[in-house]
């Protein structure tokens, strides 16, 4: 089945002793002497020199050589944070934020939230005038913009992550040069866990040089300065399957339970895709185990993904019991922006989510796809923390040769730029396709977020921002189509309701997954079912809960999350703020889903359906691109089949399915937005 690779194998350097901090006892002298082992700790000087004398400093550093939780404390040790001012760190992900934001809490000896905080959306765990480090995620930085656009707060900004390449990150790499024309003070490190650096290195040459022919300074080198920090990884084995594999899933359980039979101790960790298929995998090795009958209690299984309970978050870092080996699967979060100690082994699947778009058919969806050789190879590297490890690759070695790109495509080159659209309008950018990005998206994309955010009257003729349509979708922390359902929802009276439905679809799902099987799950589901479809049951959802007086049992048995229940209710609250702020009139509509779901067609008219009569499969078309695509199966109107649909977003896997959907009257449409559905095209199709 397995044959070992040829893939160079990265330098052994043991110097320093396999076994380091492996379960080693906490205490402050002890966490000193692990800071000062890390690798980045020799580059202590040396990054804050370059910090000091250069505007922009770009650190590689591969991960868990210390960069993250690290060089912020050092900024802060040198004073960057001293006169009230703040150093930011950016991640592209939530939860990233959080977990570093508690490690270097605790390394420091502080409260979460004091010296140390973090800030992600609908989530501010920060104290004015004494938070010094404050962690969060790249696109609250750029909402922070719209009330401070040169962020005046902060010295230093720290753009971790880099080598990700999210939508955000890249939005706000531009903007920072801006700002820095105007801030000669503020000071960048973009951070990166790849080579990445020389075109990072590019985009920052300043046009020209700031010292004037007479040697004068003006003030800091404007060329940005490129660290490297050298790790210290350890050789990684790499075993390629002899023949590609069908199920990724089936394979990535039994190579596990072979890894747990065969190998020595030492924690594994595996690669999946998402919440559906790590759950699915925590069950399938679970059964397996016990069909074994043997050796079951020895794993510990701990799966990793954004949305993930605090809890269970935590029990990612705790060290693993003794005679225990603790399996980590995970999304690709664990690739570079999350670190764990004493993994030996790494299970890669070879795959990721991924989200893709199409302007030709406006569909954006997540699909499953290959990763790049460039994430492979970080996934591999993540075996050879603590000692020599073995990686585990799901697919042929011919396979990673040929096949797999060398680096991944930047997000903003395969997303819908409606939310990035808007959000540069509000800085006042309005020469979008001029705009210094550092990989540029399409101009058809471009066209086709100009045309949506037209049609939710977000822009004018001259796409220049509406007053006070556009300014006021712009405030919300939210997709534009779900600010603009608000907006509509108070007009039609039913905001209350909408506010919920919001909150919602703000959170991955109000579900619990992992517990009893999909029939259990799907029934109790089915106690909430609206006809009228999904957003219509969460309001089911949501006055049972309070019905039950926010009940934690009350969740339990309705396979309802109790976690994300009081986060819809907190979330909520903020948005009711906000509507209140922009003149939203509160206002329930009791039992009238008319008008909640024609609030609703306000939002997403652009994502309009209908059943396709031919078929008797369930198939729909996309009115605008006609497109195939299927009601998931999750969804309260699977099998029901209306003619008439809306969808929140897509996921495809054998086919592209429509999450979150209510039925619609088609009449609804050319109301919400006539100039998108021109009257004639949709009277032709309802006749
Ligand atoms: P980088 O950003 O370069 O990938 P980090 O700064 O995130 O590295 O991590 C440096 C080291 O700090 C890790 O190798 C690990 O030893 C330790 N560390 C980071 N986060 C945690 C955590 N939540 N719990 C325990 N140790 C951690
Ligand atoms: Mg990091």
């Amino acid at each position: 089945f397995w044959k070992p690779g040829t893939e160079k194998p990265r330098l052994v350097d043991d110097e320093e002793g396999g076994v380091l901090f492996f379960n080693s006892p906490s205490g402050y002298a002890n966490i000193e002497r692990q800071r000062q082992r890390l690798p980045v700790f020799r580059y202590r000087t040396a990054i804050l020199y370059l910090v000091e004398t250069h505007a922009t400093t770009i650190v590689v550093g591969e991960t868990g050589s210390g960069k993250t939780t690290q060089i912020p404390q050092y900024l802060k040790e040198a004073g960057w944070a001293d006169g009230g001012r703040v150093i930011a760190c950016t991640q592209p992900r939530r939860l990233a934020v959080q977990a570093v934001a508690a490690r270097v809490a605790e390394e420091m000896g502080v409260k979460l939230g004091e010296e140390v905080g973090y800030t992600i959306r609908f989530e501010d765990v920060t104290t004015q005038g004494v938070t010094m480090i404050k962690f969060l995620t790249d696109g609250v930085l750029l909402r922070e913009m719209m009330d401070d656009p040169l962020l005046t707060k902060y010295s230093v900004i720290m753009v971790d992550e880099a080598h990700e390449r999210s939508i955000a990150t890249d939005i706000l790499l531009g903007l920072l040069k801006k700002i820095q024309r105007r801030r000669p003070d503020l000071r960048l490190i973009i951070s990166s866990a790849t080579i990445q650096a020389k075109s990072m290195s590019e985009f920052f040459q300043p046009r020209k040089s700031r010292r004037r022919p007479d040697g004068e300074d003006l003030g800091p080198n404007t060329e940005p300065a490129v660290l490297s920090v050298e790790g210290r990884g350890f050789n990684v084995q790499i075993h390629y399957v002899e023949e590609p594999v069908s199920d990724y899933l089936r394979a990535t359980v039994s190579t596990l339970l072979l890894i747990h039979d065969q190998e020595p101790m030492g924690d594994i960790l595996v690669f999946l895709t998402g919440q559906d298929d790590i759950d699915a995998a925590v069950q399938l090795i679970t059964e397996e185990a016990q069909n074994r009958g043997k050796n079951s209690s020895g794993l510990m299984l701990v799966p990793l993904y954004s949305g993930l309970p605090r809890a269970e978050q935590e029990l990612v870092f705790t060290p693993t019991p003794r005679g225990k080996r603790k399996v980590v699967i995970s999304t690709n979060i664990a690739e570079t922006s999350i670190t764990l100690e004493g993994v030996v082994y790494v299970v890669d699947s070879g795959f990721s989510k991924q989200r893709f778009y199409n302007p030709i058919t406006d569909i954006e969806n997540l699909v499953v796809a290959p990763i790049s050789k460039a994430s492979a190879r970080q996934r591999t590297g993540r075996a050879g923390r603590v000692r020599p490890g073995k990686c585990y690759r799901l697919y042929t070695e011919e396979y990673f040769a040929k096949e797999m790109s060398d680096e991944g495509i930047p997000e903003i080159q395969r997303s819908n730029l409606v939310s990035c659209v808007i959000q540069l309008k509000a800085l006042g950018i309005d020469n979008i396709l001029g705009f210094d990005w550092p990989a540029s998206p399409s101009s058809e994309a471009m066209v086709r977020a100009l045309e949506v955010l037209y049609s939710l009257g977000v822009l004018d003729d001259d796409a220049k921002l509406t007053s006070p349509t556009g300014f006021q979708i712009a405030e919300f922390p939210l997709e534009p189509m779900i600010a603009k359902m608000i907006l509509s929802s108070g007009e039609l009276g039913c905001s209350e309701e909408i506010i919920t439905i919001a909150a919602v679809l703000s959170i991955q799902t109000i579900w619990v997954s992992g517990r009893g099987s999909q029939k259990e799950l799907d029934e109790a589901k089915l106690n909430f079912a609206a006809a009228e479809g999904d957003h219509v049951s969460f309001l089911n959802v949501y006055k049972g809960f309070l019905q039950s007086g926010k009940s934690p049992q009350w969740c339990h048995k309705n396979f309802v999350n109790y976690q994300a229940m009081k986060k819809v209710i907190e979330i909520r609250g903020q948005l009711r703020r906000t509507a209140q702020r922009l003149g939203v009139v509160l206002k329930s509509c009791e039992r009238d889903t008319v008008v909640v779901r024609k609030a609703i067609t306000s939002g997403f008219f652009a994502n309009a359906c209908r059943l396709d009569a031919s078929s008797h499969d369930g198939k729909y078309k996309t009115i605008r691109g006609s497109q195939e695509v299927y009601i998931h199966p999750s969804s309260v109107l699977f099998r029901v089949n209306p003619k008439w649909v809306l969808y929140h977003s897509l996921v495809s896997t054998d086919k592209q399915y429509m999450r979150n959907v209510i039925s619609i009257d088609p009449s609804w449409l050319t109301e919400a937005a006539p100039h998108f559905y021109q009257h004639q095209r949709l009277n032709s199709m309802v006749h």
